[in-house]
């Protein structure tokens, strides 16, 4: 029996880790942290978490289908979801599977698998695996822009941000107003001396609640045509949220979910009370004081770079990866068409998938990698359908912004479709 390797202890490597155990598959993986649960343990050090984040897609349309979280809590702490990944390790029998304080510093090709290299508490060693599966996370790697000038206050990016009280009587510009942004927004109308945040374009701000319930459980299952959706969306928006223009946001040059949607309206409260200002593009630093495009200036301590986060896979080669522009280019956002034993989870950025889109992906995984061991000639068709085929459209109809972090972005409806679809032509007689 062949034993495969995980990378990354976090949801989408418990979640490769589960559906392989489920195959009865040998996995073993490794973890550079002292435990499970990925970036929702706040010291690990890989972390983006900060002490007010709470789960910003709604608890029910998040958590893993086959393990319910304990809380009736709608938006849950990074605490308690740290607390949800401990328990289901521990239940599922996950944990002992993983080494800890392992961190994998190289992926070689040998023969038909990868030796792997690991830094761990006994130093380095290599181990030969029949196929690693990466998920080492895609929200750790800081993505800092250069601006023009010299600042002399800090700049420091939002992967670095973990409490409010580092922003005491500090004054204070947020660059990007994305979800992070937002978040930490409004942690420092609480402690800092002044708030501004810097946008290039227009948002789109989703309250977590309409009509009482979390806005992310309304029309489950039933998804629309993009279109209608786009323009019943928001209409809804509108009446609850009014237009962000009037806080002095731009107007979005782009239709709703063709980006990320914040999910804050608090945000707003604080600009409506006048807690914090938005202004435009950094032009340049001088000093203290930074420039806006189309005017204006202001002087700050510290600036927060809420600019988000690059893919990085630092321990192989691009070239096994497919990378095309800003990411590999993968079937379904998991296999590379070379099928060279290299398996990517958790890849995939979109509103409302949730820890079940990703197991979902482990469980497709799974199917190919059992039809490899027990039925050759059922991976070999899986094969030739991804290297011949058409890949099927996985943007549900929206045209997403031509963005770097946009790359990977997928329409949940259509993405779970495609997978669950891909999983029944696999697993069909
Ligand atoms: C503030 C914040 C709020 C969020 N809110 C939501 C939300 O509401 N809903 C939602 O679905 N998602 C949310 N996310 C997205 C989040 O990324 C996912 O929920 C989830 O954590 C992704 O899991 P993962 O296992 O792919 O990656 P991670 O959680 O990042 O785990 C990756 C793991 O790999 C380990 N690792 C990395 N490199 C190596 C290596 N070389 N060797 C060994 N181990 C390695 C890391 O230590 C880490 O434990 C949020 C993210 C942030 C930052």
């Amino acid at each position: 029996m062949s034993r495969y390797a995980v990378i990354g202890a976090g949801p989408s490597g418990l979640a490769a880790a589960r559906a392989l155990q489920k195959q009865g598959i040998d996995v073993e993986g490794f973890e550079a942290s002292h435990g499970v649960g990925g970036l929702w343990d706040i010291t690990n050090p890989r972390s983006s978490m900060y002490e007010s984040a709470h789960l910003i897609s709604s608890r029910t349309t998040t958590e893993f289908a086959e393990f319910p979280m304990r809380s009736d809590v709608d938006y849950p702490s990074h605490a308690v979801l740290l607390e949800y990944f401990r328990s289901y390790a521990d239940h599922f029998g996950l944990t002992p599977l993983f080494r800890f304080d392992t961190r994998v510093t190289r992926l070689e090709p040998q023969g038909c698998g990868w030796d792997l290299t690991a830094m761990g508490p006994d130093g380095e060693q290599t181990r030969w695996y029949a196929g690693v599966i990466l998920a080492n996370g895609t929200l750790s790697e800081p993505n800092t822009p250069t601006f023009a000038g010299e600042f002399s206050g800090e700049i420091r990016h939002t992967h670095f941000y973990k409490s409010a009280r580092e922003l005491d009587g500090k004054r204070v510009l947020i660059v990007g107003a994305g979800n992070s942004g937002c978040d930490i927004a409004v942690d420092a109308v609480h402690h800092a001396a002044s708030v501004d945040m810097s946008v290039r374009r227009g948002y789109y701000f989703v309250p977590r609640y309409l009509f009482g319930r979390p806005s992310d459980t309304l029309n489950q299952g039933r998804p629309l045509p993009a279109r209608l959706k786009q323009a019943v969306d928001s209409r809804v928006l509108k009446a609850f949220t009014g237009d962000p223009v009037r806080f002095g946001f731009p107007k979005p040059d782009y239709r709703i979910y063709e980006s990320h949607p914040i999910v804050n309206t608090m945000v707003l409260n604080h600009l409506g009370q006048g807690d914090l200002r938005i202004r435009g593009d950094v032009e340049r630093f001088d000093g203290e004081t930074v420039h806006f495009r189309g005017g204006g200036s202001g002087d700050f301590d510290l600036v927060l770079l809420a600019t988000g986060y690059t893919l990085d896979y630092p321990f192989v080669n691009r070239a096994h990866l497919s990378w095309h522009s800003a990411s590999p280019r993968l079937f379904l956002n998991i296999f590379p068409a070379s099928f060279n034993g290299l398996y990517v989870m958790g890849m995939v950025e979109a509103s409302g998938l949730g820890w079940q889109g990703r197991y979902e992906q482990a469980e497709l995984l799974a199917a190919y990698l059992d039809a490899v061991e027990n039925d050759p000639g059922r991976a070999q068709r899986f094969r030739e359908r991804v290297t011949r085929s058409p890949w099927p459209d996985v943007t549900g109809g929206y045209r997403y912004l031509a963005l770097d972090r946009m790359a990977y972005y997928v329409n949940k409806d259509a993405y779970r479709g495609a997978v669950k679809a891909e999983r029944r032509t696999m697993e069909a007689p």
